[in-house]
């Protein structure tokens, strides 16, 4: 009875995190968003805080935050 089942359909085992709400996410339940964090006004003390171009990050979250994300841009 170890088996995490995920939040989001309660049928399959979870094996991911939803890293915005903390719920268990199966495999068919996760989705990937990419965020960029090279956006305009970016800025620290007048120096850019990173130097890499390309500043796409993946994260893990369910559906709705993926929606969420989705729809901020
Ligand atoms: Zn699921
Ligand atoms: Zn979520």
């Amino acid at each position: 009875m170890s088996e995490n089942l995920c939040g989001v359909c309660q049928k399959m085992a979870a094996q991911w995190t939803c890293q915005e709400c903390k719920v268990a996410l199966c495999e068919q339940c996760v989705k990937e968003v990419r965020i960029e964090s090279t956006r305009p006004g970016q800025r620290m003390m007048g120096r850019v805080t990173s130097p890499m171009k390309s500043g796409v990050k993946k994260i893990k979250v369910c559906d709705k935050c993926f929606r969420e994300k989705e729809f901020l841009g």
